[in-house]
């Protein structure tokens, strides 16, 4: 089960395209390095010493591969399939971004770039480029939006404890898609010694290749767990988050080509209703074909082409748009995409951990809390595999408040008491 490149009929194009969606729409002066980019990470592919190097850090500083753990408990709880958890948590860092990392610091590496860019929104992939800047002795520069920049101070701190310069963005809605184009400036003009290290399997060709290949370790090691400790060949269903679609599509790749095996994306479906900006589903919430950030995909947007704002408890899923494979995978029906809400989210979480003695990120609740309601309407031969992108402590500014509101509130006059 270790790592290795994995093509299926679902595979980008020689043209950088899913379909109609992907490509590379981007300003002249960034045509050739993507070029570039793609003519190196091929030859990368070819290198049996790359694909080692890849193994060992995967193997020797992620700590993988992680856990397939059965639900057994959960699962007799809910009374149906058994559930089945992928526990990305316990990857270094605490998600799955560390994988799409070590990738791309190991191809910025063989390219001969010594700087790193990227952008955050809640700073988890902030903290994995910063964490393997720190591994690989890169100058990395992080820009977030002003706003999550005041509201996820901890992920700043740990950012900055790990050597990497973070820059709060002040331009625009003082959000992603701001950091986003401030961090694609500086890539612009530092081409030369920098390179542009992406969070999702978003982002022009061959980013969305890129990442997904990194992230298929996920499914590589799901299948061969589940074969040896069930004896059987593959899951009846997968089920995973998508914010960009990373872990979703980590999991999902290897089953691609299985017919046998049902593929479910869950997005934030936030406060439960339509409105726009109360959610950010873009399946289920019609969002519509736009070109944004370099590549073509459903988008939540007005009639102008403007990004729309979205919400969900959880920040790693509240992306206003979907990675391109996504798209052509819900075009072509191989994968169906559904919305969780907040508050299921947040009761799933309660869930998993008191029966299994695992918390989730918020992120990764929405797939538990689908499973769950998937698991009840299915018999007991049936097998769920979720995929638990990362683990929850990252959360308790925000699942404290929801969960145990006064007494979080003491906690924090206490502490601010205390130092006066
Ligand atoms: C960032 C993040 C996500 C969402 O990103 P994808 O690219 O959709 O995987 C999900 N879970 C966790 C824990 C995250 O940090």
């Amino acid at each position: 089960m270790e790592f290795q490149f994995i093509h299926t009929s679902y595979d980008v194009d020689i043209d950088g395209h899913f379909g109609e969606y992907g490509g590379a729409y981007v300003p002249e002066v960034l045509r050739q390095p993507l070029i570039e980019l793609e003519k190196q990470y091929r030859a990368a592919q070819q290198d049996e010493s790359f694909v080692a190097h890849v193994r060992r850090l995967f193997n020797e500083f992620v700590g993988r591969p992680t856990p397939l753990h059965h639900c057994k408990n959960l699962s007799s709880a809910v009374g149906g399939a058994q559930i089945f958890i992928k526990n990305e948590g316990l990857a270094h860092t605490g998600a799955h971004k560390i994988n799409h990392c070590i990738g791309q610091a190991l191809l910025a590496e063989r390219m001969g770039k010594r700087k790193i860019v990227a952008e955050t929104g809640a700073g988890q992939h902030g903290l994995a480029t910063a964490t393997i800047s720190a591994l690989f002795g890169f100058e990395c520069t992080v820009y977030m939006g002003e706003i999550d920049y005041d509201r996820q101070r901890p992920n700043v701190y740990y950012m900055e404890q790990l050597g990497a310069t973070v820059v709060p963005v002040k331009d625009g809605t003082r959000r992603l898609k701001d950091a986003a184009i401030a961090a694609m400036k500086h890539w612009t003009t530092n081409i030369g010694d920098t390179y542009f290290l992406l969070g999702s399997v978003i982002g022009p060709h061959p980013y969305p290749t890129i990442i997904k290949d990194f992230q298929t370790i996920i499914g590589i090691e799901v299948q061969s767990q589940f074969r040896r400790q069930t004896g059987r060949e593959n899951p009846d269903f997968c089920v995973a988050c998508v914010g960009g679609g990373s872990n979703a599509i980590g999991l999902f790749n290897p089953f691609l080509d299985e017919v046998n095996v049902r593929l479910i994306g869950v997005e934030a479906g936030g406060r439960g209703t339509a409105i726009r900006g109360d959610h950010a589903s873009k399946i289920e919430g019609k969002a519509t074909v736009g070109v944004v950030e370099g590549y073509k995909s459903f988008f939540l947007q007005n009639d102008s082409g403007q990004i729309s704002n979205t919400h969900s408890i959880s920040a790693g899923v509240d992306y206003s748009g979907i990675g391109p494979q996504h798209a052509y995978l819900h075009s072509r029906g191989r994968v169906e995409y559904v919305a969780v809400e907040d508050s299921d989210a947040l009761k799933a979480l309660q869930l998993l951990a008191k029966n299994e003695g695992v918390i989730p990120a918020l992120e990764s609740a929405h797939a538990v809390a689908y499973a769950v309601k998937l698991a009840s309407t299915l018999d007991a031969s049936k097998s769920i595999v979720v995929n638990v992108s990362g683990r929850g402590d990252k959360d308790i500014f925000i699942t404290a408040k929801s969960l145990i509101p006064s007494k979080w509130d003491e906690y924090l006059k206490s502490q601010i008491a205390a130092d006066h």
